[in-house]
């Protein structure tokens, strides 16, 4: 069914503790992600097997798996916590199939030495959270992990109230973190250190492998990818909500979804994680996060490389952002060229945005449309600033080739019209509560074609009635 390679259960015992899942009692799938599934060259009649249930419910071990709870620590709210690791979830294997290579990753299958305080147990809600977010952000061209299925039990979980158990098979380029390498770094296992740098270099950027710089080239591509993503949630207006070094991923794909949420009302200073009081983790502050937390990895890294490339490297990181930045947002704009005056008028755009608190995506897609710009002006306070831009805005938008309606068409596929609004999310967990997950995948669905209008689903580009504003979402999950 499954075809394993699994390179990292190849490294020596202290990278990990080998254990099978404890599964979850009398599952049913959730939901099935077939785009994921095609990945893995799986098709419907495998879903249909009661084996790949069994399987990715944790009830039994596929042939093949090696599963194995990998260990990390990790800055976790500016803070070095050393004791991190798999607590809840298990490496089942990495899978090598037509599409190339995933790690497997059971989220939710019990505990292990690393479960702390937890009872190794992801909830339904959760589960649901992390699936329809990583498919969101696929849709939208954002590095990302991705999500194959989700199984369900009855089996309770106890967290504010008593909640059932799932779990979420996760898919990833890898699953090393950050925090991996800080776990050898600050238990001064400096050897395990470089061993685990050359077991990424080896797998993940094997052009690299035995240059003699090639820790710092190792640290670069860390170091760039990383700012690229974030520059990615900026323009899409996606919060991660827990940005400690446990979750960030060295291929800089989108890790690990708690509390996260994307923008409805243009803030720039909001909170999606309802535990984060300080704001560390707010959407605007996540461009200085990404480089705080690239520090971390560059400080373990130490060991490997000279002080100065350090310096010099992560000196690339802003540089980075800012252009991919640039280019996505002038993207959004309608611009395929490059002007000057392209900054300001963003920022000026921004500032308006931000002083009447538009939706951040209904706003840029009605720009996308001529047509929509009479009424697109009801949504801010000052109308006179209003006009005063959107003529610079149509003046710029003459110099770029092209008739309005290939401009129009042009933006709407990059501006999206639905989004995971966590509203949308919440009203797919509850019913899924009670048993019913048709509308999980009337939602994925949705989330899998972001910019294309479709007919009978203009209510999933509302942005949310009031109680749907007013949503918290917390660490426990
Ligand atoms: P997270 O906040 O999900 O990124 O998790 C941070 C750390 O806590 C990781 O080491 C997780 O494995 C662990 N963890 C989170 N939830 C649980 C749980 N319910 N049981 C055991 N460990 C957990
Ligand atoms: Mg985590």
């Amino acid at each position: 069914m499954l075809h394993f390679d699994n390179r990292f259960a190849r490294l020596p015992g202290h990278f990990y503790t080998r254990q099978p899942p404890q599964g979850i009692p009398d599952p049913h799938w959730v939901s099935v992600n077939r785009d994921a599934a095609a990945l893995l060259d799986l098709d419907a009649a495998d879903f249909d097997s009661p084996a790949l249930l069994a399987a990715l419910s944790g009830n039994t071990v596929l042939p093949g798996s090696e599963p194995l709870a990998m260990i990390y620590s990790g800055h976790q709210f500016g803070h070095y916590n050393p004791q991190l690791g798999d607590g809840r979830g298990l490496l089942i294997g990495e899978v090598n199939g037509t599409h190339g290579r995933f790690d497997l990753h059971l989220k939710g299958a019990g505990m292990t030495p690393y479960s702390r305080q937890g009872d190794g147990r992801a909830v339904l809600r959760s589960s649901i959270r992390e699936y329809l977010a990583s498919e969101a952000l696929h849709a939208l061209g954002i590095p990302t992990t991705r999500a194959l299925a989700i199984t369900g039990s009855h089996l309770p979980v106890y967290r504010e109230e008593v909640e059932t158990a799932a779990i979420v098979t996760r898919l990833a380029r890898t699953h090393i973190r950050f925090g991996h390498f800080e776990f050898f770094f600050y238990t001064k296992q400096h050897d395990a250190l470089k061993q685990l740098a050359d077991h990424a270099i080896a797998l993940y950027f094997p052009e690299f492998a035995g240059q003699p710089d090639q820790y710092a080239l190792f640290l670069q591509q860390v170091t760039h990818r990383t700012a690229s993503l974030i520059a990615h949630w900026q323009a899409y207006g996606f919060a991660h909500g827990v940005l400690n070094t446990d979750n960030m991923s060295i291929l800089g794909e989108t890790f690990d979804f708690g509390p996260y949420g994307f923008l409805d009302d243009y803030e720039p200073g909001f909170i999606c994680n309802h535990s984060d009081h300080a704001g560390r983790y707010a959407f605007d502050q996540q461009p200085g996060i990404g480089l705080w937390n690239l520090n971390a990895f560059a400080h373990a890294l130490s060991p490997l490389i000279a002080i100065e490339d350090l310096k010099r490297i992560l000196g690339e990181y802003q540089a980075v952002l800012t252009q991919r930045y640039a280019t996505l947002m002038r993207a959004r704009l309608g611009f395929q060229q490059e002007d000057a005056g392209d900054q300001q008028l963003l920022a000026d755009w921004l500032d308006l945005m931000a002083e009447s608190k538009v939706d951040y995506t209904q706003c840029f897609r009605s720009l996308c449309d001529d047509n929509q710009h009479a009424s697109l002006r009801n949504d801010f306070v000052q109308r006179e600033a209003f006009d005063h831009w959107l003529t610079r805005y149509r003046a710029r938008r003459e110099q770029e080739a092209g008739s309005v309606d290939e401009h129009r068409m042009a933006m709407q596929r990059t501006n999206p019209q639905y989004i995971l609004r966590n509203y949308l999310a919440q009203q797919a967990i509850e019913k899924a509560g009670h048993g019913d997950f048709s509308e999980v995948d009337r939602l994925l669905a949705v989330l899998k074609n972001p910019f294309d209008e479709r007919p009978g689903f203009e209510a999933y580009a509302e942005p949310p009635p009031s109680w749907g504003k007013e949503l918290q979402i917390s660490c426990s999950s």
